[in-house]
């Protein structure tokens, strides 16, 4: 029931966005960037060099190996992995600082980065991004057009593992369209809060 005065924020309960690579995971997080700026997207730190069109800061910071490796030593990150010969890693204090203060908060991370969670924060909300098809994931990753065709099948070879990992996660949602699975990721965003 609505009290007389305004509500403290509760603190909110961490909501991750994992899945094979190429399976879509970017495009869906594109789209709540444009649609929902309520939803705080936390920026990886990564070693990979970024694409045309890819801004520092915005989808993620690009930094060289010594700027990781001291990331990593000063305990800086609350998970990282190591995917098709790059790094990549969370940033943990903005994080716990936007939950702290009721914000939802949305991590768009690998395989190895969302057990890492699971373990860290044994709350949070593990969202699986599975693919129409096997078929349809291939696809889209040779599709993409951005890798050379070592780096694909390095990919392709991660996402076969990555598909069994589907019985670790908390909910699957089959990236049929990007809209339908915005939807329902916010749907089960809202009123995730730990108190
Ligand atoms: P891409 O190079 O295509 O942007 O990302 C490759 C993979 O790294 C994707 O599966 C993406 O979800 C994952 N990734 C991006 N940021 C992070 C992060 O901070 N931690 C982990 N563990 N994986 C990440």
């Amino acid at each position: 029931a609505a009290g007389g005065c305004a509500p403290s924020s509760p603190r909110r309960r961490l909501t991750v966005l994992s899945g094979p690579s190429g399976v879509g995971k970017s495009t869906v997080v594109t789209e709540i960037r444009r649609s929902h700026p309520e939803v705080w997207l936390s920026v990886s730190v990564t070693t990979r060099p970024p694409r045309p069109g890819e801004k520092h800061g915005v989808q993620y910071f690009f930094v060289d190996d010594a700027g990781f490796d001291r990331l990593v030593a000063d305990g800086e990150l609350l998970e990282w992995a190591e995917f098709a010969g790059n790094r990549y890693g969370t940033p943990r204090a903005p994080v716990a600082e936007k939950l702290a203060a009721g914000v939802p908060v949305l991590l768009e991370i690998d395989l190895q980065g969302a057990r890492q969670v699971r373990r860290a924060m044994p709350d949070a909300l593990l969202v699986f991004l599975a693919p129409p098809s096997w078929d349809e994931l291939v696809r889209r990753l040779v599709g993409r057009g951005t890798e050379p065709p070592e780096v694909i099948e390095r990919r392709l070879e991660a996402a076969r593992v990555e598909l069994a990992a589907e019985k670790e996660f908390d909910v699957t949602l089959v990236n049929t369209s990007v809209q339908d699975v915005c939807r329902e990721l916010l749907a089960l965003m809202v009123d995730q809060t730990s108190d």
